[in-house]
């Protein structure tokens, strides 16, 4: 079970989300637990090592320790009954907030912040919350104990910010340290986001990578269900903070839910489903709030639907770039160029569109990697035969998703044409050849018009 920000965002939902757990063991669930840092804190850190990095001043990193360490102990004695076990964690949150504190002044007296020492920083979210979840727990005398995820055998690459787990050696290692864990009835309550490299130093999964986190123990031990625990029912046909009809799906298939969280729907992280797969474990998706809805499963095979579409889901905080030419038509190896140039820039591609004529081609890109796209494309073609690059941020991916759209004629048209009554503006148009997506780039204005035309079209708020 995996435990969200907003799921342990105070001293209260500590306490609901200790007693989720408590009754699900009680019923003889075997449980692994894995939790993110309270609601917001990541997002603190990150702004504080960026600041401290740039900033001579001590006095904010110190309000800023001050109101964290206010934060921690207040969920702590909120959450917690027993004095002795409040006194305890508290002892712990101290020292730990005591190693931060250090490094974030060290960032200062250095002036930089590198992708290591970012993710040092960022880890100690998930490492504050987990002592206050355990001692929560062993307060309603359920023995648990809490381990980081380098701890629980999460070992990944050096690649900071967004490390990948080498599989072979997580899967020995977490079985191995977890499973004795479960045998002698301790609940073990992992921090996630976090791991170590081969080294042992600290690294982070990407952001919002607890639920990966959860997945990958998930599989390492061979669970009967991996479950993660969030602020909504389950995956909804839309993103319900952009549409409140949006209606919570019972039950999607692995290929629909990573589709979905590809294209923005961040319910679940992209990198959840892949695990799962691998062992066919089905993923649950549920509610703190709401513990008795039965939420979303994910499963293997989809139904087969007489809703050919399930979801719409809409990726913001991209760029679309357009390399056109009248001399890219036949000449060979333009394509491979730009995307060479690019991957060798790191830079992250969620859509491509090529037009028959070959003399354009269009991409979209996370945003924050635009000024290194545009740079490695400008020094890559020099030459004639890629005339112009322009870009535009203004935009934002809208992907339609379902598995019965494969095979099924006449989506596409229902699309567009649901897209032009409302007048959106579209920009470019991709569709995979798996046929479980059809997406496409409207201006940001035409956003939220657009996610509630095809909403309607496919009447996705109607109960089935
Ligand atoms: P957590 O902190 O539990 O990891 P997140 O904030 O990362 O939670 O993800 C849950 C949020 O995802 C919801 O509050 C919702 O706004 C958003 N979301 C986006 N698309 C969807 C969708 N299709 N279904 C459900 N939630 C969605
Ligand atoms: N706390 C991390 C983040 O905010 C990981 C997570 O919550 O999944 O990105
Ligand atoms: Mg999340």
């Amino acid at each position: 079970m995996k435990f969200g920000g907003t799921s342990v965002a105070d001293g209260i939902r500590i306490r609901d989300v200790a007693s989720i757990v408590r009754q699900n063991y009680e019923k003889g669930d075997e449980i692994v637990i894995v939790a993110s840092a309270m609601a917001g804190v990541t997002d603190q850190l990150e702004k504080i090592a960026r600041k401290a990095s740039k900033n001579r001043d001590v006095s904010e990193i110190n309000s800023f320790i001050k109101s964290l360490t206010e934060q921690h102990h207040d969920a702590a004695k909120n959450a917690i009954d027993d004095a002795k076990i409040v006194s305890s964690v508290i002892d712990e949150l101290n020292a730990k907030i005591e190693d931060m504190s250090n490094a974030l002044i060290s960032i200062r007296h250095l002036g930089e912040l590198t992708d290591r020492s970012h993710d040092y920083i960022l880890s100690f979210g998930e490492r504050l919350s987990t002592p206050i979840l355990t001692g929560t727990l062993l307060s309603m005398r359920l023995d648990s104990s809490s381990l980081t995820g380098g701890e629980a055998g999460i070992i990944t690459n050096s690649n900071f910010k967004n490390a990948k787990p080498l599989l072979k050696i997580t899967n020995e290692n977490v079985k191995e340290r977890i499973l004795p864990l479960i045998e002698k009835k301790t609940i073990p309550i992992i921090a996630g986001f976090t791991a170590v490299d081969k080294k042992g130093v600290i690294t982070t999964l990407g952001r919002g990578g607890s639920d990966y986190t959860a997945s990958i123990i998930g599989a390492a031990i061979d669970a009967d269900e991996i479950w993660i625990w969030t602020d909504v029912d389950g995956i909804m046909t839309t993103d319900p903070r952009i549409l409140p009809e949006a209606r919570t799906l019972p039950v999607i298939s692995y290929l629909e839910a990573m589709e979905l969280s590809y294209f923005g729907a961040k319910v679940i992280h992209p990198k959840t489903i892949e695990p799962a797969i691998q062992r066919g474990i089905p993923v649950r998706v549920k509610n703190t709030i709401n513990p008795a809805h039965p939420g979303t499963i994910i499963v293997k095979d989809h139904e087969e639907l007489k809703d050919i579409v399930k979801a719409v889901a809409i990726i913001e905080n991209v760029a679309l770039i357009n390399v056109s030419g009248a001399g890219m038509v036949g000449t060979p190896g333009v394509a491979a160029r730009v995307f060479a140039a690019l991957a060798d820039a790191e830079v992250n591609i969620i859509m491509i569109s090529q037009g028959s004529s070959e003399a354009n081609l269009s991409l979209v890109i996370d945003c924050p990697h635009l000024n290194k796209a545009l740079n490695a494309l400008r020094s890559e073609f020099t030459e004639n035969v890629v005339r112009n690059i322009t870009y535009d941020e203004d935009i934002c991916g809208i992907a339609v998703v379902g598995a019965g759209m494969a095979g099924t004629p006449g989506v596409a048209g229902r699309v567009f044409s649901a897209l032009g009554k409302v007048g959106a503006n579209i920009r470019m148009i991709s569709q995979g050849s798996s046929e479980v997506n059809i997406s496409f780039v409207v201006s940001k204005k035409s956003a939220n018009i657009s996610v509630k035309a095809l909403h309607d079209e496919f009447k996705l708020g109607v109960e089935r």
